[in-house]
């Protein structure tokens, strides 16, 4: 087997390799959709390798050699709509329709032509590079963040140059073989397949790194979000609390917390039901969502208990919000709820002191929620200040 045909065979189990492990995270994962387009691709990529081997092996007709041109052709197709879904945009179809279509007839139209004339190796490379150059323009433009997503947009602009670079390179190394047979035995096929085959495998690797990160980070969204309020839990609501803590540290501005805990709700549940219990933790969810701009600060931390973090707000202004949240609340008529029935909230609210431990804070706002249960409900208490909280801990200890 000549290098060149060495690599191909290299290149066959490289691609399938690749298309097995995007077929994976594809079925792990449905929604993840451009890896099934990547597998795709992938796949293509080995039909064009086990084709080029027979294009090489036996005379072929022209059937063959258009089959195994179309077949990368398609490759590059679907990678480039895995791309488009990789950064959330609609695949441009009519510009890869149209390519494709253009390739086909070029292939026909250059058939004839000799083999090592540098205006069909440029024609021939044409429709590769521009498909690939229509993925790079796709992530150049909406690159994703991070290092991963800028070091993809490079990559996939380099593979696209190499496609316009490859005349240059056969008519520099010495052709690309006068027949289809002769070209795996040429320095050309060497330079061909190796570049291919490093721009391809790093290309690959990128979309894994891509693909698993963004697995991982919604299998962590999905661990901290509760599932019938869609607000964050309690999980998510600690890592946004640290979170604020640490920035409140650091710039000095204020941070509140309001705890709100829907009154006598047992006996919602036990009078009219479980499932219109849940009606109404969703309906007291649905208003918390409404008065709140960063959709973390609300989180629902237990069974009909709720914490809404005010970063940069003070106890005033975070007292203004809780006013405001329950005077909606026990006006709101809940769906399929008798009309006649309002349901209440209780809040306690605390203000950061600086220095002051994520417990301590929790503590505070939580003793002025049970302040506000036993003042009657359907109201707001505020904190007493950490010194006067931690004092009277000290003497009922
Ligand atoms: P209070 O005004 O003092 O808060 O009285 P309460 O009845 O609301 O408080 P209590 O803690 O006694 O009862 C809370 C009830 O919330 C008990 C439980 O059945 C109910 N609950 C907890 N989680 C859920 C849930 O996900 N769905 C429904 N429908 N009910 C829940
Ligand atoms: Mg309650
Ligand atoms: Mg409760």
């Amino acid at each position: 087997m000549s290098g060149a045909g060495f690599i191909l065979a290299i290149n066959l189990s490289v691609a399938g390799l690749f298309a097995a492990a995007f077929l994976v995270v594809a079925v792990y994962d449905l929604a993840r959709v451009s890896a099934r387009w990547f597998a795709a691709s992938f796949a293509f990529g080995m039909l064009n390798f086990l084709l080029e081997f027979v294009v090489a092996a036996a005379a072929p007709s022209i059937l063959l050699r258009v089959a195994a041109y179309m077949a990368f052709v398609a490759a590059l197709a679907a990678f480039t709509r895995g791309i488009a879904h990789l950064h959330d945009r609609n695949p441009p179809w009519k510009a890869v329709a149209a390519i494709a279509f253009g390739a086909l007839l070029l292939r026909l139209a250059i058939d004839d032509m000799a083999r090592e004339s540098f205006t069909r190796l440029l024609l021939y490379q044409t429709p590769y590079f521009l498909l690939q150059a229509l993925g790079a323009w796709i992530a150049l433009r909406w690159s994703r963040p991070g290092m991963a997503g800028k070091a993809l947009a490079v990559m996939l602009s380099l593979s696209a140059l190499h496609y316009l670079a490859k005349p240059f390179a056969a008519t520099l190394s010495g052709g690309a073989g006068r027949s289809s047979e002769s070209y795996l035995g040429t320095d050309y096929a060497m330079i061909s397949q190796t570049s291919g085959t490093v721009l391809g495998v790093a290309v690959a690797l990128l979309l894994l790194a891509i693909l698993i990160r963004d697995v991982m980070a919604d299998f962590t969204r999905q661990s901290m979000t509760d599932k019938l309020s869609g607000l964050l839990n309690r999980r998510g609501f600690e890592a946004y609390l640290d979170e604020c803590m640490r920035n409140a540290a650091e710039t000095g501005l204020p941070v509140s917390l309001v705890i709100g805990d829907l009154d006598r709700f047992k006996a919602v549940n036990d009078t009219y039901g479980h499932a219109a219990g849940d009606r109404v933790i969703v309906a007291f969810s649905r208003l918390l969502k409404d008065c709140i701009t960063d959709p973390r600060s609300a989180a629902r931390i237990g069974g009909e208990e709720f914490a809404i973090l005010l970063a940069g707000s003070d106890l005033r202004t975070a007292r203004l919000f809780a006013e405001n949240v329950r005077s909606a609340f026990a006006l709101q008529e809940i769906e399929q709820m008798s009309p006649q029935t309002r349901y209440t909230a209780s809040f306690g609210i605390a203000q950061l002191t600086p220095g002051e431990a994520a417990f301590e804070f929790q503590e505070r706002a939580d003793a002025a929620l049970y302040a506000a249960k036993r003042k009657g409900r359907d109201r707001v208490e505020v904190a007493a200040p950490a010194q006067t909280h931690r004092n009277a801990r000290k003497a009922s200890a």
